[in-house]
């Protein structure tokens, strides 16, 4: 019943509108009645007390007398009432013609007692057996003027009927105007529902387009209200959607390319060797590449671990506290081979004897191996590299630094994206995957840093990041 917004839209209006047509109907009607009722009981009781000043003259004359007053008052008619004489024993005296009263009837009814002792009254729908429709009874004493003693009393009967009528016009009128009402909200709901739920519908076939595998579907967003907001929002969503199945194709490319040039020399080399194709003296060499490429595959899948572990916000931090000089010694010793290969210069640089830091062990080396991996590869023989801390409010800085190569203002803004070599062509780089320093950006931000570089072409390169520092740690026993 309420499945679409129109339905729910309406039906509230509805009720609404049902609801505060009613109260105000209940209200109106009770006010006027109350307000038209008033207003005659006062015209009859000013009318009574003039009709009985007048009859006090007259009594005396004898019935065909005041039957002429009555007759003249009745004759009036302009508050459409009846007159009734009673004598002082509530009986009648003289009656309107209209009424058709028997003569010898006696007002002795429970309901003029207050009458009978000589207070003016108003009764409704008093005598219902004589006055069948709704009416109002005002009865008023009439006093002799010297001995004040109750000689008669004069009754107006008055039909309230045309009193009910004003009241069923007025919620006549209410209801012509709760149909007129309701039929203009059914049409303004109509429209209104019609422009919102439009765009709605449109976004439910977007998202199920895009739920489908169709990243390219937008919504028209037009507005501002929380329509429009919903819509740019979608379109947020599929935007980025969008960009993440663009990132796993590119990055399935990238590691299928990065896995097959390995793969085809290590096949190339062993089957050569293999087939007695490869003269003796040059085995070793061949050996030597397979071990270079095979480590390159061993650095691409723990790259690839790191990476899909990013990727699906696994990766959380195991913090402890360990001294951060003692992780970068053991770091850099498992560059030793090449360090002495390549001749170069390493130093290391440390704040204080112990720089103890509150942090992810393992994803720190994972960062300190990064960078000075990258520091070996892209500094020429007998270049020099630097590992420098250094303790500066409450947290330890760490600085990977070589006068190798250098790095671009153009490439500096692109390294650290995913696969990304500044320039593979200069050689030095055959190993590297551009995986590197994607990892290590996304691991020191982990713990709330981020990695700074400071390089120039042909000068070399800075990389800084800054840690967690733990003092007043006593020094471990030995
Ligand atoms: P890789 O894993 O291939 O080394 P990285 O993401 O670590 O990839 O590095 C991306 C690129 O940034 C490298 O190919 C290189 O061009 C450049 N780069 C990184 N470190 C240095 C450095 N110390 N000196 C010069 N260039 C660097």
């Amino acid at each position: 019943m309420f499945r679409t917004i129109f339905a729910k839209q309406f039906t509230l209006y509805l009720s609404v509108l049902l609801l505060s047509f009613s109260i105000l109907g209940a209200v109106l009607s009770q006010v006027l009645r109350l307000y038209l009722i008033e207003q005659r009981v006062e015209s009859l009781k000013g009318t009574a007390s003039n009709v009985a000043d007048e009859l006090i003259l007259f009594l005396e004359f004898g019935e065909s007398e005041v039957q002429q007053i009555i007759n003249q008052y009745e004759s009036f008619q302009y508050l459409e009432s009846s007159a009734i004489v009673l004598d002082s024993d509530m009986a009648i005296f003289v009656s309107s013609e209209s009424l058709e009263l028997e003569l010898d009837m006696v007002f002795d009814h429970i309901e003029f007692q207050r009458l009978r002792d000589g207070v003016p009254d108003v009764i409704m729908d008093g005598l219902p057996d004589i006055f069948p429709e709704r009416h109002l009874i005002v009865g008023y004493p009439i006093r002799d003027r010297d001995s004040d003693e109750l000689m008669a009393f004069a009754l107006l009967i008055s039909p309230v009927e045309h009193l009910e009528n004003t009241i069923w016009g007025m919620y006549r009128n209410i209801v012509i105007c709760l149909f007129i009402a309701a039929l203009i909200g059914f049409i303004l709901n109509y429209f209104i529902s019609r422009t919102m739920s439009k765009p709605l519908r449109s976004m439910s076939q977007v998202a199920k387009q895009i739920s489908g595998g169709d990243f390219e579907k937008r919504v028209v967003a037009k507005g501002r209200d929380e329509v429009g907001q919903l819509a740019r929002s979608l379109n947020n969503m599929a935007e980025s959607l969008n960009k993440q199945e663009r990132d796993r194709r590119e990055f399935i490319g990238n590691i299928s390319h990065d896995l097959r040039t390995p793969l085809t020399s290590i096949r190339g080399f062993i089957k050569a060797i293999k087939d007695g194709a490869a003269p003796a003296n040059k085995i070793s060499r061949y050996l030597g590449i397979v071990l270079d490429e095979t480590e390159r595959l061993t650095k691409l899948a723990d790259d690839i671990v790191d990476i899909s572990q990013i990727q699906a916000r696994e990766s959380s931090l195991r913090k402890t506290v360990f001294d951060l000089n003692q992780l970068v010694r053991e770091t850099a010793r498992l560059f030793e081979t090449r360090i002495i290969k390549k001749q170069l210069k390493i130093r290391l640089s440390f704040a204080d004897g112990q720089n103890m830091v509150n942090a992810d062990s393992e994803k720190i080396q994972r960062v300190i191996y990064n960078l000075l991996d990258n520091a070996i590869k892209f500094t020429h023989e007998d270049g020099a590299i630097v590992v420098e801390t250094l303790v500066k409010e409450g947290r330890v800085w760490v600085t990977v630094s070589d006068n190798g190569i250098g790095i671009s203002p153009e490439d500096q803004k692109q390294i650290f994206d995913r696969f990304y070599k500044a320039d593979p062509s200069r050689g030095l780089d055959k190993m590297g995957n551009g995986l590197g320093l994607s990892i290590v950006k996304e691991f020191v931000r982990m713990h709330g840093s981020t990695i700074k570089l400071v390089s120039a072409v042909g000068k070399g390169s800075a990389f800084t990041f800054d840690l967690e520092a733990v003092r007043h740690l006593s020094p471990p026993k030995k």
